[in-house]
This record gives structure tokens, C-alpha cells and sequence, in this order.
């Protein structure tokens, strides 16, 4: 654990330059709109370690594989999102000097994110041979105009009259940290500098798998306020730049406002990116920075309307949640059916920012509540774009249906690790898990006869096909699988892994046998679905074989987990934690230590088959040898905890999930955010704390509060109503806008009008309908 900033409940706060924590702390100051998003790096010159990151929504390229030993199958490259035109870059001097604030001496250092308004801001001075400058900078990346991204730079000379010389410019010449072979993924297009304006185009380089290119246009324009005596245009290859030189006076602040506009081919035509935008930009110019802020603050305003949740008493908890949502919706927010939710956002490069199951098992429940419904369609619409790749994937194994990729952007797996890519195929599992989950939220049944249909028998196909019959045991099993757990590979039965291929059959025929109902024959004959596949299919789900325990009553983790050396994780000295940090792979492998929700999983998805009996004694089993070293892992373990009425363990759970990356629990926020198990916080409150469930379409609460906070609240549409919950220590409130809403609370049915208001006493049944 490690905290640098201050604890605030709208401000992510950093007092002085952390230079031996330089990468953790631009991680944390990253920004994003959805389209475009970069880490916290400075405009100006840096010379220490840094990790420059600027990367552009659905702009990839594939990284050619590089293993050790090559295994039939793998995948040929690994997609990334890549590290784009340095667009921010501001080389600023005083006199003949330039700040470099890795040498510079700096004072008064202050940067901080503030999340309503979604602005980085930095003030500090700096002081060189008696003379000291000010410096204040603010930096927004528009939620109002995608494409635009805004810079002012001040500059206050306090006790001298010197020169300053602002040099913005734009620079493609960018690599990505992590790529296989160091390739320049780049080539340079265009370039055109005049006096306050310049534009810069690149093109992704032709690769041998014939995906697609894109290219990316940056356009800048600059104003100047203060004195200027010269501004000389500048380029090269594939760099453009202004030198802005202005004279100073003691205590007068100069500044430049560089407003920057992306563009790329996947919204307009490859050969007029700069042209469209140099329209945008001129537009964004034209009315102003003020406008443009006041346009992109009001956006972010409309967002925590919809989904702030405010926690009284617990200002720790306050910021950890706002920063979730802050850097959740600043990756996504659903506007474009092509892009993901890549596990670190626009933060960094570890996975490539592509699309895991993450989305569906994780980000899917959190974007139905938060947002419109078609942003958590959107996300579904994707994975319907890309059953075709789906094909491919299981064709490549040889077999029949659909098998959603572990890693990709087209649908085609990019993971070459052949325990996950060949093995870690319950990912499929979840891609059919949010389609019911979709609908059964948002009652859009539509969306099944429309879209998941396709993909609903695709991928039971898939696992019909994968299944083998045990005639022995006249049962079905699934061997050789890695679960949700990776630090178990290679395993038979996976009880998840089972459990959820099984669910999936029965999900499908259901859906199935309802849209015969609904007189759609036609539609289900398109897709060559006759009587004897689903019979077939039925058999699998009778008969699949789900190992339990009889003397522990636990579903078992796999076929042989129990033959392990069972312990807790209260055993292990602190110096062994992470273990996948301090252990040997292999140890890891044979310990009984589990990455992950495995089995908890599986609980927590198909929650309402199980008896609350079953939830305690797998939690009680399996809790204490879980390490949670996946981000993701403590989200689930909140939720069962806090249904089980473990309120001091689902606490633990939630802070661990919401402070992930602001105290640096996991020891790698450097790489960058943990987006995707950012939701887990917002889960934990929701579905945790206040027992929020909507199985077989009945939406009900059981909240309680955790003893450290007063109060808390949260906003959440569910169908055509937005409901306002607000909990404190003695009382449970439910206000609802919209058509008359009916849903349980502790157990009881109660119908809200519109503006109605429910309040109940905290754990109480007893109903006092104001
Ligand atoms: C987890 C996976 C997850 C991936 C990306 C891994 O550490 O084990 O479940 O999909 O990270 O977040």
C-alpha cells in the first residue's frame, strides 16, 4: 500500500513532485473522453523516468506474437491499443533556460485531477538563479466535443522581466513501451505548420496480418495572451511545431491556450482528417476557452447527476468511489458500438487495451444502472458485430459454435499464452451471462430475437461441441480448462467453468422456446435450429457433471482441488504476498491459493439457484484461500460477504476494491488503472451494501451501512425509472422517478408512484410509507 495524494472527496490531490513515484502518479492523473485519453505526463520537458502514454479509442495495431516455444494455434499477433501522437507537448523557457522539472527546482508544487469538473490542473514556481516563474496549467479533454482537447499554459514571471518562449508542437515519433519486436508502429503522412496553427497526420504501418490501418490526424491551434515578439512555424518528418517568444513583465502573467483537435479514419474519410479537423478546431476557437470548458464541465455534471454516489462520514470511501466512476466513464460511455473497455483504459499499455471478459462479467452491471440503456447495448452490440471472429476461434480448435476471445479487437484471439487462449474458454461463459443480464434489466426482449440469438447459439454450439460424454459416470464433463482462477491451469471439471457452460444451454433453449412461442420459426430455421440439436443440448445440461463435496457440502473447485495442501491465507507471511510477485510459477500453480472468485463466481452470477446455506459454507471455504490478486476479485467477494450479513468483511472487501489504485494495494498502479475492476466498488455498495438484486426481473434491496459511515446514496435507472436511494444509520429511503415502480425491500412488496417516498428503518421490515 502506498498513498501520494491527499484524501478529498472530489480532488485527487498530489502536494509535491513524486519523482521516484513519477509513473504511479501519472497513472492516477490520467484523463479520458471515450475517444482520446493520456496518462498524467507533463507538457513540458521532463527528463526524469516517465512513461509517456497517448492513446486514441479503437486505434490498434497487431503486435506480432513473440513466444518461446511456438505451440500450434496460438495467435499470430497480439492487438494493441498504441501509444499516439504526443499532442499535449509544450517545451516552455525563461530566457535561454527551459523547465525541465526533473532539474528545475521547483516549489510550491500543487497537480490535482478535480473529477466533477474532469480538469488537471498543476500550479508551482519554479526558481532559477534568484529568479522565481509561476506556472499554472489546466488541461481538460472535452466530454462535449470528443475530438477536442484543451491546454492553458501561464506563465508568471514573479520577480524579473525575462523572456518566454512557449514551443507547443505535436510529435508522432512515439513507440509503445510494450511492443514484441520495438517496432515504430507509425509512418508519417502529412505535415503543415503556419503561425498559430500546424497539423500532423500518421498512418499505422501495413502488417502482415492485412488488419486494418488507421489514420490520425492531430491539429493544433494556439492563442497567445500577452506580449509577443515572435512566433517562427516549424517541421519535420513527423513533427510540427511554433516557437511563441513573448516579453514579460514582473508579476503580469503570459499565456498559451493550445486547443487540439483528433481526428482518425474510423469517423471520416482517410484523405480530409485534417481538413475536418481544422473545422472543428476553428469551431472550438471561435468560441472560446470559457465556452468550451463551460460545454465540457456541464457534461460531466449531467454524468454525477446520474450516477454520483455520496458517502458521509468516510471521505476515504467517497474519493475512492468518485475516482472509479471519474476514470470509468472517462474510458467509456458508450457512444460507439465499435469500442471496449480495455482492463487499463487509456492508462497505460499493459493488455494491450483490449477487450477481456472483464466487460461482460464486470462493467456490463455497472453501465446498465449508470447510464442509458444503449450504452450497456452498445456493448452487447459489439460482441454481436464480432461472432464472426468468435467462429473463427473455435474452428481453430477444431471445433463447432462460437468461442469469444479472452483478448481481442475484431473478435479473433490475440492471447498467446495457450493456458488462456486454448483453456480460459469460461470467457464464453459471460458473453452469454449479459445477454440475460441485459434483458432480464432492462426487459429489451427484443434485443433477443434482434441480435442475441446469434450468439446466444453460437456459443452454446461451442460448448456442446467442447463437452466429452463419460459413459462411465453416463455424465459430461469439460476437461482441461483454466477457470476464472489462474493460478490453476490445465484443470478437469472446473465447477465454474461446468456450471456456467450447462447455464448457457438451458439460458438458450429457454430463449429459444420463447421466441417459437412468439411465432418466430422463420428466424430460428435461419440460424438451422431443429428439435434434436436442443434435445442434445438438454442432455448436456442434465448431465453435466459439477463436482461437490458431500462431507464439506462445497462445489469443488475442480477435480482434484481438495487433494491440495489446503490452507488460508492468514498462514503466509506478509513477505510472500503477492505471491505472484515473490513465488515461483509453479508453486503458485500446485498451492491451493486462488487468484480470484472461482467458484464465488459462479455463486454470485447464478445468485437466486442457491440456498443462503450453500453461499456461507463455499464463502467459508473459499474466502480465506483467496489471495485476491486480480483487481477483480474483491468486488464479488463484497457482494456475497455483504449478503451473507458479513458486514465487517464486505467493508474490508469494498475499500480494497475502491482504493485499488489510489493506495496502490496491488503495487502495480504504475503500469496503469485498473479500469475494468474499477466497477467493483460501485458493485460492492450496490449489489453489496444495499442488496441490490433484479433476478427474474424483480428488483429488490436489503442494504445495511457500514458502521464507519453515516450515510450514503446513490442514483440508478432501472427500466423507465431513475430511483434515488439514500441510507443512514437508521433509516433506508427509495424515491423513484417515473411510471408506478414495484420492488422489494427486506423481503416485502411495495409500490412507489412517482415521487413517491419509501422510507423503512434500517434492517426492518416494518413498512412507514410517508
Ligand atoms: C485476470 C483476468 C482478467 C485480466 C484482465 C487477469 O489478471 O485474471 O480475469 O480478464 O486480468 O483484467
Amino acid at each position: 500500500m502506498k498513498r501520494l495524494f491527499a484524501v478529498d472527496p472530489w480532488r485527487i490531490i498530489e502536494e509535491e513532485l513524486h519523482k521516484d513515484d513519477f509513473r504511479l502518479a501519472e497513472s492516477m492523473m490520467s484523463l479520458g473522453n471515450g475517444h482520446m485519453g493520456l496518462r498524467g505526463n507533463f507538457e513540458e520537458t521532463y527528463s526524469g523516468d516517465s512513461h509517456k502514454g497517448t492513446y486514441i479509442a479503437g486505434v490498434w495495431y497487431p503486435d506480432k506474437t513473440r513466444v518461446g516455444w511456438w505451440k500450434n494455434g496460438y495467435p499470430d499477433y497480439f492487438g494493441k491499443v498504441i501509444n499516439a501522437i504526443n499532442f499535449i507537448g509544450i517545451r516552455v523557457l525563461i530566457d535561454e533556460d527551459e523547465i525541465d522539472l526533473y532539474k528545475t527546482e521547483v516549489k510550491d508544487y500543487h497537480r490535482e485531477l478535480d473529477m466533477k469538473a474532469g480538469a488537471l490542473t498543476r500550479t508551482f514556481t519554479i526558481v532559477h538563479e534568484g529568479k522565481e516563474t509561476k506556472i499554472d496549467v489546466v488541461r481538460y479533454l472535452s466530454v462535449a466535443e470528443k475530438q477536442l482537447a484543451v491546454i492553458k499554459y501561464q506563465v508568471t514571471p514573479l520577480n524579473h522581466d525575462s523572456k518566454v518562449t512557449f514551443i507547443p508542437y505535436l510529435d508522432g515519433d512515439v513507440r509503445n513501451e510494450d511492443s514484441n519486436y520495438d517496432e515504430d508502429f507509425w509512418k508519417a503522412i502529412a505535415r503543415f505548420a503556419e503561425p498559430n496553427k500546424a497539423h500532423l497526420v500518421m498512418e499505422t504501418n501495413e502488417n502482415p496480418f492485412e488488419t486494418e490501418i488507421f489514420r490520425v490526424s492531430a491539429s493544433m491551434g494556439l492563442e497567445a495572451e500577452g506580449d509577443v515578439a515572435e512566433v517562427t512555424p516549424f517541421m519535420n518528418v513527423e513533427y510540427v511545431d511554433n516557437t511563441i517568444v513573448m516579453n514579460t513583465t514582473a508579476g503580469k502573467p503570459v499565456s498559451l491556450t493550445k486547443y487540439i483537435v483528433v481526428t482518425t479514419n474510423r469517423d471520416y474519410d482517410a484523405e480530409h482528417l485534417a481538413e475536418k479537423g481544422g473545422e472543428i478546431l476553428n469551431q472550438a476557437m471561435q468560441a472560446g476557452y470559457e465556452a468550451c470548458l463551460k460545454a465540457h464541465t456541464e457534461e460531466w455534471a449531467k454524468r454525477w447527476n446520474m450516477a454520483d454516489i455520496q458517502i458521509d462520514g468516510d471521505d476515504e470511501a467517497q474519493q475512492g468511489i468518485r475516482f472509479n466512476l471519474f476514470q470509468l466513464f472517462s474510458t467509456y460511455y458508450g457512444e460507439d458500438a465499435r469500442l471496449n473497455i480495455g482492463p487499463k483504459g487509456f492508462t497505460g499499455e499493459k493488455y494491450g487495451g483490449a477487450t477481456y471478459w472483464d466487460t461482460e462479467a464486470y462493467a456490463l452491471p455497472f453501465y446498465l444502472a449508470t447510464a442509458n440503456p444503449e450504452v450497456a447495448r452498445n456493448l452487447l452490440i459489439y460482441r454481436y458485430n464480432q461472432l464472426e471472429g468468435a467462429y473463427v476461434n473455435a474452428k481453430r480448435q477444431g471445433l463447432e459454435g462460437a468461442l469469444y476471445p479472452m483478448v481481442t479487437f475484431t473478435g479473433v484471439e490475440c492471447h498467446n499464452e495457450w493456458e488462456i487462449t486454448f483453456e480460459e474458454i469460461h470467457r464464453n461463459a459471460a458473453i452469454a451471462y449479459a445477454i440475460y443480464n441485459y434483458v432480464n434489466y432492462t426487459g429489451d426482449k427484443e434485443y433477443l430475437l434482434k441480435y442475441g440469438i446469434d450468439v446466444l447459439t453460437g456459443i452454446s454450439r461451442f460448448w456442446a461441441d467442447r463437452v466429452h460424454y463419460q459413459s462411465r459416470k453416463d455424465q459430461y464433463m469439460i476437461h482441461g480448462v483454466t477457470g476464472p482462477n489462474e493460478y490453476e491451469n490445465n484443470v478437469n471439471n472446473n465447477w465454474y467453468t461446468n456450471k456456467m457452460a450447462a447455464w448457457t444451454l438451458r439460458y438458450t433453449i429457454q430463449v429459444i422456446n420463447e421466441l417459437k412461442e412468439a411465432g418466430h420459426e422463420s428466424r430460428l430455421a435461419d440460424l438451422y435450429i431443429y428439435q434434436e440439436e436442443l434435445d442434445r443440448w438438454a442432455e448436456i445440461t442434465d448431465k453435466m457433471y459439477l463436482p461437490y463435496d458431500e462431507e464439506l457440502q462445497v462445489f469443488v473447485q475442480h477435480d482434484t482441488f481438495l487433494d491440495k495442501d489446503l490452507k488460508k491465507v492468514s498462514e503466509l507471511s506478509p513477505h510472500e504476498r503477492p505471491l505472484n510477485q515473490k513465488w515461483s510459477w509453479d508453486k503458485i500453480l500446485r498451492s491451493c491459493f486462488i487468484k480470484q472468485a472461482d467458484v464465488l463466481q459462479g455463486i454470485y452470477f447464478l445468485n437466486n439457484e442457491f440456498t443462503d446455506e450453500e453461499k456461507r459454507r463455499n464463502f467459508e471455504f473459499y474466502e480465506p484461500m483467496t489471495v485476491h490478486e486480480s483487481s477483480l476479485s474483491p468486488s464479488v467477494h463484497a457482494v456475497l460477504a455483504a449478503e451473507l450479513g458479513l458486514e465487517e468483511k464486505a467493508y474490508e472487501m469494498y475499500n480494497r476494491t475502491a482504493r485499488l489504485d489510489l493506495d496502490n494495494y496491488n503495487n502495480d498502479t504504475e503500469d496503469g488503472l485498473h479500469i475494468t475492476s474499477m466497477t467493483g466498488s460501485w458493485l460492492a455498495i450496490v449489489q453489496g451494501f444495499a442488496g441490490m438484486k433484479t433476478f427474474d426481473g424483480v428488483l429488490s434491496f436489503a442494504p445495511f451501512i457500514p458502521a464507519a459511515w453515516d450515510r450514503y446514496a446513490f442514483n440508478i435507472n432501472y427500466r423507465e425509472h431513475h430511483l434515488t436511494v439514500k441510507i443512514d444509520q437508521e433509516t433506508v429511503q427509495i424515491t423513484q422517478k417515473g411510471p408506478a415502480l414495484t420492488f422489494e425491500l427486506y423481503g416485502v412488496k411495495h409500490v412507489l408512484d412517482e415521487d413517491g417516498i419509501l422510507s423503512v428503518s434500517i434492517g426492518k421490515v416494518k413498512e412507514e410509507t410517508k
